[in-house]
C-alpha cells in the first residue's frame, strides 16, 4: 500500500515539473520560446533562424518593453525627439537623395504606408541587435524575414552589424529555399536607427530609395506582402500593392 501511494505521489510531482517545464509561454507574455538554428555566425555576421508557434501575443501592441529596449529609448529621449511626425519633419531637409526625401514627404502626408506603434515581435527582433551591439554609439541595422506554414512560423534574421544591411542575396537565397519547401513569405521587417552624434539624427522609418528597390525585388522573387521598419518606438507597415507609391532608387 505504502508503495501504490509513494508511487502516485512521484507521479502527481513528476507531472507538476512536466506541466510548469512545457507551458513556455502564458498569456500576454512577449518573448520566443525556442533556440534559433545558426546557419552564419562570424564575427560582424549573423544568420539564423527560429521555428515558433504563430500565436496572437505576437502581433499585440508592446506594452512592457525589455530593459534593453527600455534604456535604448531613454538615450533617445534623453537627446532627440521620439515622436514620428517630428522626426520625419526634421530629416527631410536634411536627406541628400531625392527617392529619399519624396518617400518621407509620403509617410508624412499618410498617402502611402501606415504607422503604428511598435508591436511585441517588432521588439524581440531589435532586442536581438540591441544584445548583439550597443546600438546608440554603434548603430547597426537588422533584417528579419517572416515566414508562415500552416500555424508556424519560421523568422529569419540577419545581420552584418553595419549601419546599413548591404545586400540581401544571402537571406534571399536561403528564404528561396523555404518558400520552394512550400512556405510564404509574410513581410520583411528592418530597423532604422538614431545617430545621434551627427546633425541628421535621422530614426525616421519612412523607406530609402534603396529599401524600395529592396521591397519590389523581394516581391518579384520571394512573394513578400509586406515590408515593415521600425524605429524602436513606431513601426512604418508598408502593404505590397504600396511598394510602386514609394520610389525607388534605379
Ligand atoms: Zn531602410
Amino acid at each position: 500500500m505504502f508503495n501504490i501511494f509513494k508511487c502516485i505521489l512521484i507521479s502527481a510531482l513528476l507531472g507538476c515539473l512536466l506541466l510548469f517545464s512545457c507551458s513556455v509561454r502564458t498569456p500576454n507574455q512577449c518573448q520566443l520560446t525556442t533556440s534559433p538554428t545558426i546557419i552564419v555566425d562570424r564575427p560582424g555576421k549573423i544568420l539564423q533562424y527560429w521555428d515558433e508557434a504563430n500565436i496572437p501575443e505576437l502581433w499585440v501592441p508592446l506594452k512592457a518593453p525589455s530593459k534593453l529596449l527600455s534604456a535604448f529609448r531613454k538615450a533617445i529621449n534623453n537627446s532627440t525627439s521620439r515622436e514620428i511626425k517630428t522626426i520625419l519633419k526634421n530629416q527631410l531637409p536634411l536627406e541628400q537623395s531625392l527617392e529619399d526625401r519624396q518617400n518621407i514627404s509620403l509617410t508624412l502626408s499618410g498617402k502611402a504606408g501606415t504607422i503604428r506603434p511598435i508591436n511585441c515581435f517588432e521588439s524581440l527582433m531589435l532586442e536581438q541587435q540591441l544584445a548583439r551591439k550597443p546600438m546608440i554609439t554603434e548603430p547597426t541595422e537588422f533584417l528579419a524575414m517572416v515566414l508562415s506554414k500552416g500555424s508556424m512560423l519560421r523568422i529569419y534574421f540577419y545581420s552584418i552589424d553595419q549601419p546599413g544591411i548591404g545586400n540581401v542575396d544571402e537571406i534571399d537565397k536561403i528564404v528561396g529555399q523555404a518558400v520552394n519547401d512550400g512556405f510564404k513569405v509574410i513581410f520583411s521587417l528592418h530597423n532604422h536607427n538614431f545617430f545621434l552624434k551627427k546633425a541628421n539624427v535621422q530614426g525616421g522609418i519612412a523607406p530609402s530609395g534603396n529599401d524600395v528597390q529592396v521591397f519590389r525585388a523581394q516581391r518579384e522573387s520571394l512573394g513578400v506582402e509586406k515590408a515593415l521598419i521600425t524605429n524602436g518606438f513606431d513601426t512604418l507597415v508598408i502593404d505590397k500593392d504600396e511598394f510602386c507609391i514609394f520610389k525607388a532608387v534605379e
